[in-house]
């Protein structure tokens, strides 16, 4: 054995070992160490010497001494039990010194050779598995970084085989699930943990996920914890697929979400809970309009029959004419208190449609000027200005609220202008079409432009103040044009007139197929109208007026038919038209009787006279709007469709 120090004296002589088998211990790629019985190194071979990095000088070396102290307990146990022969023999990793301090992973296995020398030896052959078992301990690392790091994920997260045994599991699954620790539930399934029931969705729907290969996510599931508390959980589940692709499992993360469904439940609540009070809010404001609104309608119409009633000279005709001018004053109030509401809680109906823009102007224009006739305002000039011919003018909006816009601020035009002029129209401004009241009037300086929007502002709050009103009317206007996504503003200065203005955006009507002109015969088109009047022949005009309309007319000639016909299809009808030459109409108390059951349907009156009193009493009663005899049939037409929105 060439290079070999072979060992003297009391231990064994491996210079006799046979040269076939010397040679084959010394080709061998396998670390080889012949022993004595004592563990001394009888013999190492090439590949073992260069695994301890010596050279001869390891003959003769306690066998302990290569190791590492951690390595020694084990080494001793396998030198003890390779001694032993009633032992199994085992394999042991075990650290090696390297030039006596590095270290090198060995896989040592020690038997006994009977038949090598005169006495028994010991073999001992040693892989060197340090790349191996660098490995193991990287993904070791990699396996604990991953724990910590699924343990730091406040969510539950889980990786179950295809029969839904947990492979790997977080803390908060094994806290959900009442063990101690993850370990605890690996080869367990849900079934082991959760009610029946459950643990039956669970494991239905992750079998879909194998089944489908497709993802379920953030299924809302229900959990019970082991303390009983129930639990909601927005989990999600992907397939888990081997390097192959094939599906050998699912991978779960589910997010605690009960808080979350709590809020919303509370939020479902307090939403129903906010639309029953919207609702008992509108079917307040209703009934507050129904019930303020027909007794006042009531004293409104004996007031004006108590001053026909009383000779004109008589003072107590100044008393009436007060309770008369209060009472419209509390009426107007009323209704902008009630449509102030309705725009606060988004209930202000709005309806577009295509309508010609000139049409409602001039409806404004002449109205005006029959106001301002009564109010016997005649040192006030009112004009109309309009951008476009009335044939271009179709627009497509809601011309009611256009009106209301417009009439309050025509309202204040007149209630602060003492002399002078009012101007009023439309011009088109780009997309914008801005409307526009100019006066005359007293002006308001710029400290109170700003605020004169906020409701209840009004410049002079003083109890002794010149100008009625209750500061509604300009927030009204400004919760209107809001709504259309307009603008509204004043420019004033003191003294010398104020114009307010606003805009809406330029919608044209859509004119194809005669739709404008559709669009306004539409809108009676089946529509339902109760006609009271007792002469045929009047009725019969506008019978047939109404018919070429296609209006569903219905007929009251005489009292019974009139008491029925409001009874039970006053809430059916769109328009009650009562013509005042009718005998056995008693005015005032009739319009009464209508408005106290539906106080939404419009009133019109046929009169023969301007100045009918009779006529005057039922307008104070609550008729809508008049229209004298002989029925024009355009003029019909369009008063029906401004009182049908
Ligand atoms: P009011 O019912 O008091 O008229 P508005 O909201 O319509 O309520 O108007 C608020 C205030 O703005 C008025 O009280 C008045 O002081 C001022 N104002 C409105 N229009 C005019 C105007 N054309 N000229 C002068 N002041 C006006």
């Amino acid at each position: 054995m060439k290079g070999t120090n072979l060992m003297k004296g009391s231990e064994p002589d491996i210079s006799n070992v046979h040269p076939s088998i010397k040679e084959l211990l010394e080709v061998s790629s396998i670390s080889l160490v012949i022993l004595s019985r004592k563990g001394i190194v009888l013999y190492a071979n090439p590949e073992a010497k260069e695994l301890f990095g010596v050279n001869n000088e390891i003959l003769g070396t306690d066998f302990e001494k290569l190791f590492f102290i951690d390595s020694v307990t084990d080494t001793k146990k396998l030198l003890k039990e390779a001694l032993d022969r009633s032992s199994v023999q085992k394999e042991q990793i075990l650290r090696i010194k390297h030039k006596e301090n590095e270290a090198i992973w060995g896989v040592v296995k020690i038997s006994t050779l009977k038949a090598l020398l005169s006495e028994s030896v010991l073999l001992c052959q040693i892989k060197n598995v340090s790349e191996l078992k660098d490995y193991e301990e990287k993904i070791a690392w990699q396996s604990h970084l991953l724990l910590e790091l699924i343990n730091a994920i406040p969510n539950n997260v889980f990786i179950k085989n295809l029969k839904g045994e947990f492979l790997l599991a977080n803390v908060f699954v094994s806290k959900l699930m009442g063990v101690d620790n993850p370990q605890m539930l690996l080869g367990k399934t849900d079934f082991d943990f959760h009610p029946k029931k459950l643990a039956k969705k669970y494991f239905k729907d992750e079998q879909e996920v194998i089944k489908t290969g497709k993802a379920k996510i953030n299924i809302i599931e229900q959990v019970v914890e082991s303390n009983n508390i129930r639990k909601w959980y927005s989990t999600s589940k992907f397939p888990l697929k081997n390097s192959e692709g094939e599906i050998i499992g699912i991978m779960g993360i589910g997010r605690d979400i009960t808080t979350w469904v709590k809020e919303q439940k509370a939020l479902r609540k307090a939403k129903i809970k906010a639309e029953r009070a919207d609702q008992l809010k509108s079917a307040f404001l209703a009934n507050l309009s129904h019930e303020i609104r027909t007794p006042l309608n009531g004293i409104l119409g004996f007031s004006q029959f108590l001053k026909q009633s009383i000779p004109k000279d008589d003072k107590d005709q100044k008393y009436i004419d007060y309770i008369i001018a209060n009472g419209k004053q509390l009426l107007n109030q009323i209704i902008d208190i009630i449509d102030i509401s309705k725009i606060d809680s988004g209930q202000f109906p709005i309806y577009k449609r295509n309508f010609v823009l000139n049409e409602i102007m001039l409806e404004l224009k002449y109205s005006y000027i029959e106001k301002m006739r009564q109010l016997g305002l005649s040192d006030i000039k009112l004009h109309l200005e309009m951008d476009l011919v009335d044939k271009q003018s179709g627009i497509y909006g809601d011309n009611l609220r256009i009106k209301q816009v417009l009439s309050n601020f025509l309202n204040n035009a007149l209630k602060f202008t003492h002399q002078g002029e009012i101007h009023f129209g439309y011009r088109l401004e780009k997309d914008n079409i801005r409307f526009f009241v100019r006066d005359t009037g007293i002006g308001i300086s710029t400290e109170n432009i700003r605020t004169i929007f906020e409701r209840f502002r009004q410049v002079d709050f003083s109890l002794s103040r010149k100008y009625e009103g209750a500061g509604l009317g300009l927030a009204i206007a400004d919760g209107i044009v809001k709504l259309f996504d307009g603008e509204i503003g004043a420019n004033s200065e003191l003294n010398k007139g104020s114009e307010f203005y606003f805009t809406i955006p330029f919608e044209k009507a859509d004119l194809s197929a005669g739709s404008l002109k559709e669009e306004s015969e539409n809108r009676l088109k089946n529509k339902r109208i109760l006609v009271v009047d007792d002469l045929e022949s009047s009725y019969e005009q506008l019978e047939i007026i109404l018919f070429q309309n296609e209006i569903e007319v219905w007929h009251a000639k005489n009292q019974n038919s009139f008491y029925e016909s409001i009874s039970n299809r006053a809430n059916k009808v769109d328009v009650i038209i009562l013509n005042m030459q009718t005998k056995w109409l008693k005015g005032c108390a009739s319009i009464q009787k209508i408005k106290s059951i539906n106080s939404r349907v419009p009133v019109l009156l046929i009169t023969k006279e301007l100045k009918n009193p009779h006529k005057e009493e039922c307008m104070a009663a609550g008729a809508d709007t008049y229209i004298l005899e002989p029925v024009n049939h355009e003029k019909l037409i369009n008063t029906l469709k401004t009182l049908i929105e």
